[in-house]
């Protein structure tokens, strides 16, 4: 097919692209999946399509209805374009720490934007748990009615990737996949891919890339979940077993530090003309070392989760990267060479 019937049916089917010096340095075959590539370009437009369209098949929502959600941002941008594709207005309830840039995007695509403070999940007033009580009070009014999508907790999202991520990756790379990581947000993306994956095959390892902050890597690897340290990266991050990650199994879970990450971002940038969000640097850079680990010769596939340009004002500030502590790249430094 070659012509796409909505803006829905131009989400998913992205390439699988070699990463080149990953792979040279570690003897293995390293692909990431262009997610950025999606039509609201982010891995999130998947679970967005599944988790709007499973809604209206449930008698949930009507054109019309009003779709709720507390997102990062790029759930909400998701949801926004499929909102918008099919006659739904949106409300984004987002953390005030996230980026300008996807704050803008949302506020552009016509979502109507909460910004409350960061806290906690088990704080009543974090932000996935507003979008679940705005949600409910506009069920009363709205015409259409009105959804918490419920990424976190609705399994929808994660059978986004048992129907298509894992079925892509199994495909395009012919069967021979040994290998999948990713880190996790609500866990769909890797408990998805993973079902999908072992369903084909009963040698593939599934493991998790988990940013400091982040309870998962203690989680997976010691049964408790437990925290240290903190993150610049958005997006990923978990504290809890969501619905998305139960049952899920991990064979293998590493703890990727930011400037691990973020050199992995720039060399992608500079070296393979790949700019990426930080979620994609600590995933690759998880590639990398679950490579290592399982020695030359294996094909192992990442996720490449959005573009660096969602994070300009941090990722590529000077200051706000010395502020955290992080080095700051050379080529961001350059003076241009070129006077007219
Ligand atoms: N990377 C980025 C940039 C994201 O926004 C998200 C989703 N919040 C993820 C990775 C993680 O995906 P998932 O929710 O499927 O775990």
């Amino acid at each position: 097919m070659t012509i796409c019937d909505d803006v829905l049916e131009a989400i998913g089917n992205t390439p699988l692209i070699k990463l080149k010096r990953a792979s040279e340095e570690t003897g293995c075959t390293i692909l990431g999946k262009a997610e950025f590539m999606n039509p609201g370009q982010s891995v999130k437009d998947r679970a967005a399509k599944y988790l709007v369209m499973d809604a209206i098949a449930e008698g949930k929502l009507e054109r019309g209805g009003t779709i709720v959600d507390g997102t990062a941002g790029n759930t909400g941008i998701g949801l926004t374009m499929v909102g918008n594709a099919l006659g739904m207005e949106t409300v984004i309830v987002i953390p005030e720490t996230q980026t300008q840039e996807k704050k803008d995007t949302l506020r552009n695509l016509g979502a109507q934007l909460v910004e409350v403070p960061a806290v906690p999940f088990k704080n009543p007033n974090n932000y996935v748990k507003i979008a679940g009580r705005i949600a409910a009070e506009l069920a009363q009014t709205r015409p259409g009615g009105a959804l918490f999508a419920d990424q976190f907790d609705n399994r929808s999202n994660r059978r986004a990737h048992v129907e298509t991520t894992g079925p892509e990756i199994f495909e395009q790379t012919g069967g021979k996949v040994d290998g999948f990581i990713c880190a996790v947000g609500t866990g769909g993306t890797l408990a998805g891919t993973a079902e999908a994956l072992r369903s084909r095959s009963d040698k593939v390892m599934i493991g998790i890339a988990d940013p400091y902050g982040a309870a998962l890597y203690s989680y997976y690897t010691s049964g408790e979940l437990a925290s240290e340290g903190n993150s610049i990266s958005e997006g990923i991050g978990q504290g809890r077993i969501t619905g998305n990650l139960e049952g899920l199994e991990v064979d293998l879970a590493y703890r990727i530090p930011d400037q691990e990450a973020l050199d992995v971002n720039f060399r992608l940038l500079e070296e393979e003309g790949l700019n990426l969000g930080l979620s994609s640097g600590i995933n690759v850079a998880g590639a990398i070392r679950m490579a290592r680990e399982m020695g030359p010769g294996h094909v192992i596939v990442t996720m490449l989760c959005d573009p660096g340009t969602r994070y300009q004002s941090r990722l590529f500030n000077p200051q706000f990267l010395r502020e955290k502590g992080l080095e700051v790249p050379d080529f961001l430094l350059r003076e241009s060479e070129i006077s007219i």
